[in-house]
């Protein structure tokens, strides 16, 4: 399988090759050069436990890895999470169940993407001998994640950009408390939009790229995307087989990431019946599901900081099939967008999606609600998935942090504390952490003296 560039200008690469360089030269994102069909295999995957059913997925991405070495890549993945079934679903209600994503090592759900990406840099680094420098932008959860993914991985750097006061305090010391000698968490003065734009811009210059060996571990890596897509699998298995085409999945999105693996999945044949994209009060994805507007405003802060975002970057890839498969296309409206801040598409096609909103008055209101009925605690993020929507049917609402990570939040709306053994140990020690320019040149200049 090899994978091409939503823009269409280089020619395709392998798995590892997109895995390794993240964006695409010609500034677009990979994918498979066609999706497979999964409707043949549900019947032999049904009863996979978690790494197992994860590691024949991605042999049929994977196909430049020789199995045996993707086995050991994939097992090494999930031993870190403190759920068995890893990603467990929690039944609330009769139409309303909850998949808990927050069991991994940082207790969020990029967890899933980024222990693996860890895994799969480590064996390209053994078999090119090439090191790689990570440099990813985040909005909380993200470095924490990347950063435990790989602080151990011989030949890795990590650089992570992050908006200085706008992610939690505990987020802050995931990333900052490590103690790791090649990890730089970054501190900037703006917004999550100023850090990921000046980090694509580096990205865009190809011989710096090429100098340090640069990667990408935001959500525009495809095999983040694809790791993802292994709990919408492993989650469809685990509803009740009478009901489970009939659940809509409910996914608190910022970046388009998470329901964009889902998406995918279901592309490939599996019967999902559709997704609700539930953003916070920065909700330009629920505009443009809403009416087709894709306009991009100013970020608001929320209590949902991880969906502080309104550039989506994965929701190129999205495009990318809703022009059809037309890289020219893709071009001209992020051309459009680009230049505008604003493409409104004729006849937008929502596919299997609706939308929600959520303010920050609602989120406490949904934590407290969620609390009084079902005695079961939500993070601000997964709060945004009880949006009350129109009576569409079940829902399976994906909780994508633990309350833990939020308890100012958490105790504001419920007066009571919540903690996490992980995030005690973080308060103990040191706080490492640098300040930089959001310039591509600062970040470069940075990057070049620590390597
Ligand atoms: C990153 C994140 C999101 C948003 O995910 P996208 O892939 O950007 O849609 C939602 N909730 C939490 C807790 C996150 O860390």
């Amino acid at each position: 399988m090899n994978y091409i560039s939503t823009r269409g200008q280089v020619p395709a690469v392998s798995f590892s090759t997109a895995v390794e360089q993240g964006l695409a030269p010609d500034g677009g994102l990979y994918l498979p050069e066609e999706l497979p069909d999964l409707s043949n295999k549900l019947a032999d995957w049904e009863s996979l436990e978690y790494a197992a059913l994860c590691e024949e997925f991605f042999a049929l991405f994977a196909t430049d890895i020789k199995r045996d070495q993707l086995h050991e890549i994939v097992q090494g993945s999930y031993n870190k999470f403190d759920a068995t079934e890893i990603a467990p679903i929690v039944k609330l209600s009769e139409s309303c169940s909850v998949l808990e994503l927050f069991h991994g090592p940082t207790l969020a759900f990029k967890d899933f993407a980024l222990q693996l990406l860890g895994n799969f840099y480590a064996h390209q680094i053994a078999r090119t001998g090439r090191t790689i420098a990570v440099l990813g932008a985040t909005s909380g959860d993200t470095g924490a994640a990347a950063i435990h993914g790989l602080l151990d991985k011989v030949g890795v750097n990590t650089f992570i950009l992050y908006p200085e006061g706008r992610i939690s305090a505990l987020q802050e010391r995931q990333m900052t408390c490590t103690g790791a000698e090649t990890v730089f968490p970054l501190a900037i003065q703006g917004s999550f939009d100023d850090a990921q734009t000046a980090m694509k811009t580096v990205f865009e210059d190809r011989d710096f790229a090429a100098e340090v060996g640069l990667s990408a571990v935001n959500s525009i890596n495809l095999a983040r995307i694809l790791a993802q897509c292994v709990y919408y699998l492993s989650a469809f298995f685990r509803l009740p087989k009478a009901s489970r085409e009939q659940i809509t999945f409910v996914v608190p999105t910022g970046n388009f990431g998470n329901v964009l693996a889902g998406w995918l999945v279901q592309r490939m044949g599996v019967p999902i019946k559709g997704f609700r994209v539930a953003t916070n009060q920065n909700d330009i994805l629920h505009r443009l599901f809403d009416c087709g507007r894709y306009e991009l405003e100013a970020v608001a802060p929320s209590l949902a900081p991880s969906m502080d975002i309104q550039v989506a970057s994965n929701f190129e890839r999205f495009l990318y099939y809703a022009v059809d498969c037309d890289p020219s296309k893709v071009r001209d409206i992020i051309h459009t967008f680009k230049s505008t801040g604003c493409y409104v598409f004729e006849d937008f096609d929502r596919a299997s999606f609706t939308s929600s909103r959520t303010s920050d008055v609602q989120i406490s209101e949904i934590i407290k609600q969620v609390y009084d009925q079902f005695g079961y605690v939500v993070d601000p993020h997964t709060a945004c998935g009880f949006a009350p929507v129109e009576n569409t049917g079940p829902e399976l609402i994906l909780a994508t942090a633990h309350p833990a990570k939020f308890p100012d939040t958490i105790e504001a709306s419920i007066g009571i504390g919540t903690t996490h053994h992980s995030l005690d140990i973080l308060k103990q020690r040191a706080i490492v952490k640098y300040s930089v320019e959001p310039t591509p040149a600062a970040i470069k200049a940075f990057m070049r003296a620590r390597l």
